[in-house]
This record gives C-alpha cells, sequence and structure tokens, in this order.
C-alpha cells in the first residue's frame, strides 16, 4: 500500500467529480500571499500541544484571485492586514503570539499587478478569523459571501461589542449566506452596523452585482467527497464546499482550471500540509471549532487529494509558496501540470504497493 494510502478512513461515498461539459468554461486562478504569520505548532498538530507558542513556523496567508470571463473577478480570503494594524483590541494578545508580517496586503498586491479593488465584484471568507478577512473596505464593489453560520459571530462585532475579535463590516456592506442545510431558516442578523441582505442559498441564489447576471438557480449538492457544495456560477466552473470543523460556516472552494482539472482551495480545513498529504498528524484540538467534525473534513481533503486531477492548496501551506507561480501570473497551467506529475507518481506508488 502506498504511503498516501495508510490509514486513511476513506468517506463511505465519493462522487466522480463533473466532467467538462460542451463549451465548459474555466475560471482562472491566481494566488496573492498576503502577508505572513508565526503559527505555533500546538495550534497546528494535536500530538505538539505541551509545545510553547515560541515553536513553530512562518507561514503565508494566501488570498486567492478567481476571474470568470462572464462573471467578473472574486477573492476567495483576503489575508492579513497591512502592517497588522486596525484590529479590534481584543486581539492584542494574540496577535502578538501570531507575529503578523505584512508590509503588502492584499489591495497593494493587487495593484501592482494591475488589478483595482473596484473591479472586485465578490468576497468570499473561507471564515473570519483575522488572517482571512483582511481589510474590506476598498472593495466597493464587492458583494461578501460567507457560510451561513458565521451569522451567529456577526451579530455582535467591534466596535459596539468591545470585546469583540471580529469588527463590524463597512457601512452598507451586502452579505449573502450560503447556507448548504435544506430546511435551515436564513439566519437572522442585527440590521445595526450594515445591511445584510441574507439569503437562503437554495432559495435566492441572485448575484447582483456582477458584470453578467447571474444565473437564476442553484443547487446543492455532494461533490467528490464531501456532501455539501453550491455551484456558485450554475456552470461547473466554481464550487463552495461546506468544510466544518476550524470555525462556523468554514468553507473550501473547488476550481475548474482547465480540462479534467482542479484546484482545491482548502482554506484551514488544517494548517499544514502533513495532515491531508500524507495525513500522519492530526490537526489540534486546540485550534479547532469542533475538533470531531474538522477531522473528518480533514478525511474528505485527503480523499480528495488522492484524485489524480485534484490539486490542493491550503491557505497557509508554505510548500506551496515555492511550487506554483504567484499573482500576477495564474496557477492554472501549473496546476494543470502538478496534476499530471501526480498521477505518475500516483501510478508509481501503486506499482511499488502490488
Ligand atoms: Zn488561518
Amino acid at each position: 500500500m502506498s504511503a498516501m494510502g495508510e490509514g486513511i478512513l476513506v468517506p463511505e461515498t465519493f462522487l466522480p467529480l463533473p466532467g467538462d461539459t460542451v463549451n465548459q468554461p474555466y475560471v482562472s486562478v491566481s494566488c496573492i500571499p498576503a502577508g505572513f504569520l508565526h503559527l505555533p505548532d500546538r495550534e497546528v498538530f494535536d500530538d505538539a500541544l505541551e509545545q510553547p507558542e515560541s515553536t513553530g513556523r512562518q507561514v503565508p496567508s494566501f488570498a486567492f484571485l478567481i476571474d470568470h470571463s462572464e462573471y467578473g473577478k472574486l477573492l476567495f480570503d483576503l489575508g492579513l492586514r497591512k502592517h497588522g494594524q486596525g484590529y479590534p483590541p481584543t486581539l492584542r494578545e494574540t496577535l502578538e503570539i501570531f507575529v503578523v508580517h505584512c508590509p503588502r496586503d492584499v489591495v497593494d498586491l493587487l495593484q501592482e499587478g494591475g488589478v483595482s479593488p473596484s473591479e472586485i465584484r465578490a468576497v468570499i471568507y473561507s471564515h473570519l478569523h483575522f488572517d482571512h478577512v483582511g481589510d474590506l473596505t476598498p472593495f466597493i464593489s464587492a458583494q461578501l459571501i460567507l457560510g451561513s453560520e458565521a451569522a451567529q459571530v456577526m451579530k455582535k462585532t467591534y466596535p459596539k461589542n468591545p470585546d469583540s475579535v471580529f469588527a463590524e463590516l463597512p457601512p452598507g456592506q451586502k452579505v449573502r449566506y450560503v447556507s448548504f442545510a435544506e430546511e435551515e431558516e436564513p439566519p437572522t442578523v442585527d440590521q445595526g452596523s450594515y445591511m445584510a441582505a441574507v439569503y437562503q442559498a437554495q432559495i435566492n441564489p441572485a448575484f447582483p452585482i456582477p458584470s453578467r447576471e447571474m444565473p437564476s438557480s442553484t443547487v446543492i449538492s455532494p461533490l467528490g467527497s464531501f456532501t455539501q457544495a453550491l455551484d456558485l456560477f450554475n456552470d461547473g466552473s466554481f464550487y463552495l464546499l461546506d468544510a466544518p470543523g476550524h470555525f462556523p460556516g468554514h468553507l473550501a472552494a473547488l476550481a475548474r482550471v482547465a480540462p479534467n482539472r482542479f484546484v482545491l482551495l482548502a482554506a484551514d480545513c488544517c494548517h499544514n500540509r502533513i495532515c491531508y498529504d500524507p495525513g500522519d498528524r492530526l490537526v489540534s484540538r486546540e485550534n479547532y471549532h469542533n475538533v470531531d467534525d474538522a477531522r473528518d473534513t480533514v478525511l474528505r481533503l485527503k480523499r480528495m487529494n488522492q484524485e489524480d486531477n485534484v490539486v490542493v492548496i491550503l491557505a497557509h501551506e508554505t510548500e506551496r509558496l515555492h511550487e506554483m507561480p504567484l499573482f500576477p501570473r495564474t496557477l492554472n497551467q501549473w496546476a494543470d501540470e502538478e496534476a499530471s506529475r501526480k498521477a505518475l507518481r500516483n501510478i508509481a506508488d501503486r506499482q511499488l504497493s502490488v
């Protein structure tokens, strides 16, 4: 048996990823390292809980620019705030541990690459931790997309709640909450600090801002080893995945980047490659909202990673920084080639295992 297969509890159901359609659209994906932070090992690995916070490594915080030929540009996460400034004061001690290094934030890097923040049609937050939310203010044309379970966190934000580690959204910010539960009521939210356009995805998937109007129906369905996925553009080019465990409403995404080729933006499903490839170390119970769900999600990620045509990228996967091209280049061609290399490695592994 190959190292990759050892000890993996494969989720019971795996649906083959949908094939390309005639005239299949693809999205281009670019990785933007929007700052760096110190990540203590005890936050990453369950076998490192006794380690001091100083033991760890500096990791990037990736944002991803997604470009769809008809619907325009989106960002999946914004990374860190410039120089680590502007977070709610309750985060001060946390920031001393995580030592933010962000001389140029996602806006600076986008502009250097010729993209204005006003071009961005939507910002998707995988979740609301400080190293993913950046500064939403310059994205004046962007709708915010969040997992519906994050709505509870947004009810009491800083400064209205001085003790909150979550900052309020810009005034007038439009928010779309993606719900994966069929019968779930749309979350109720505090209307005080922002205009909350709360949708239940299956009922009202309207996406009001893009250059071209979104299709009117969007379906939640299983995808690969994940049980719930939202086909955001309704054309199979970009899916949001329900990836629970790390934070309420945590989202991952699957982008179709070339014929029969996918990139899985796994955000904080786990915080180190070792946790999903080969999967030797369990994620830390310190850093996960629901560690059982998080470990189940990691198993699903491992199963997806066994597919030859899926390339996984975690939000803090340091190795990827040196393996893949970065914005303003897209990573599509690299992902295509990486998938081919992976297929060859998997063939070699299987031959060794018989
Ligand atoms: Zn993170």
